[in-house]
């Protein structure tokens, strides 16, 4: 039978839906934030209040989405997802805001991409429950006020340097998401593979783990490329299926993809190692600036390849030694 585009996506969304932890106590890693966390809703709940504003910052894929879910699960509180992008006007968020029922968690993705005239809306909502709804245009314009259900905004951003002052100082709490360590991903692969009822062994897992840029969301689908090699090839998810499967797919040794390692080329050889600006160097590899600030460059910085100066991106000597150059001005002091 021919595989449907449009299901194989489909299958691809509740299989990510199937993976997502439960609960705090599932949720793998982030120890601190967890510990924060569960701190912060047990006391609300004993409080019978609605916890605080929570932001979640971090880059892509390490569990922000899952944890806003949990965060609504543990208290038994509804759910309401929305994101920045699908916020444009103030009338945007107040529809969403005044139809919230309470207690509800309101979940707001990419929270720094909503328009400026909302997030001075959602200042007062968020502080005093309550929204200013404009009537009439003009001089005979009037401002009504309307009082909300008490909900508790979980906003997510890879981006928290761009969230205004006002809005980030209005959250009781900031998660900082880091990436994960490999111990904790071989669980998260565990886990995962148990799901998807693939034997596979440790060395395998390890593998994988090792090559994921630290990230849960790349694992995952790190580990069905690997669950579709063994099949196609009918063999075991052994560890040389792990690396047939990855090297096919253009996961270096260290977990670069080709955009990572585009960049760091970038740096490394049109520009001499830096320093290079940030618009530069989006420009040089025909990627938006957005894009290589919070997905690309924060795992090239978490593994020492690349320091931020005021001047700009700098390559260090481990990402020259790692892909096999010499600094043009080695050996001239
Ligand atoms: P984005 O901001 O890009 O939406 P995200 O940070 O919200 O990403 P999630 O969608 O929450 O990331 O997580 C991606 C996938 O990784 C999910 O399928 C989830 O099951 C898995 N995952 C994330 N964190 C964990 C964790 N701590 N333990 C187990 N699985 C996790």
């Amino acid at each position: 039978q021919l595989t449907n585009p449009v299901a194989e996506g489909e299958a691809e969304i509740a299989f990510e839906g199937a993976l997502r932890p439960r609960t705090l106590r599932e949720f793998v890693g982030q120890e601190k934030v967890r510990g924060q966390l569960q701190l912060l809703l047990t006391a609300a709940t004993m409080q019978q209040r609605t916890p605080d504003h929570i932001l979640l910052a971090g880059p892509p894929g390490l569990g922000k989405t899952t944890l806003a879910m949990i965060i609504a699960q543990e208290g038994d509180r509804p759910l309401r997802m929305s994101s920045g992008p699908a916020i444009q006007h103030a009338g945007d968020l107040a529809a969403v805001l005044s139809s919230l029922v309470p207690g509800e968690v309101l979940f707001i993705d990419e929270i720094h991409r909503m328009a400026r005239s909302a997030e001075e809306m959602l200042y007062l909502a968020m502080e005093d429950f309550r929204i200013d709804i404009m009537v009439g245009k003009g001089a005979g314009a009037t401002s009504v006020p309307l009082d909300l259900a008490p909900f508790t905004l979980v906003g997510a951003t890879t981006r928290s340097g761009l969230l205004p002052n006002p809005l980030r100082d209005r959250f009781g709490f900031t998660a900082h998401l880091e990436f994960y360590a490999e111990h904790e991903l071989e669980q998260v692969l565990g886990r995962a593979a148990a799901l998807l009822d693939l034997p596979i062994d440790k060395a395998a897992l390890a593998e994988i783990a090792g090559r994921c840029r630290g990230t849960p969301r790349i694992a995952n689908r790190l580990l069905r490329r690997v669950r579709d090699y063994a099949l196609v090839h009918g063999r075991d998810a052994d560890l040389e299926a792990v690396h047939a499967a990855l090297d096919l797919y253009d996961v270096d040794g260290i977990g670069l993809d080709r955009l990572d390692r585009e960049v760091m080329r970038t740096v490394l050889t049109r520009f001499g190692g830096g320093p290079v600006g940030l618009n530069t160097l989006a420009v040089s590899v025909g990627e938006e600036s957005e894009t290589v600030e919070s997905v690309v460059e924060p795992f090239l910085v978490r593994i020492g390849f690349l320091t931020r100066t005021p001047r700009g991106r700098v390559a260090t000597p481990e990402a020259w030694r790692h892909f096999g150059l010499s600094h043009p001005q080695a050996g001239l002091t």
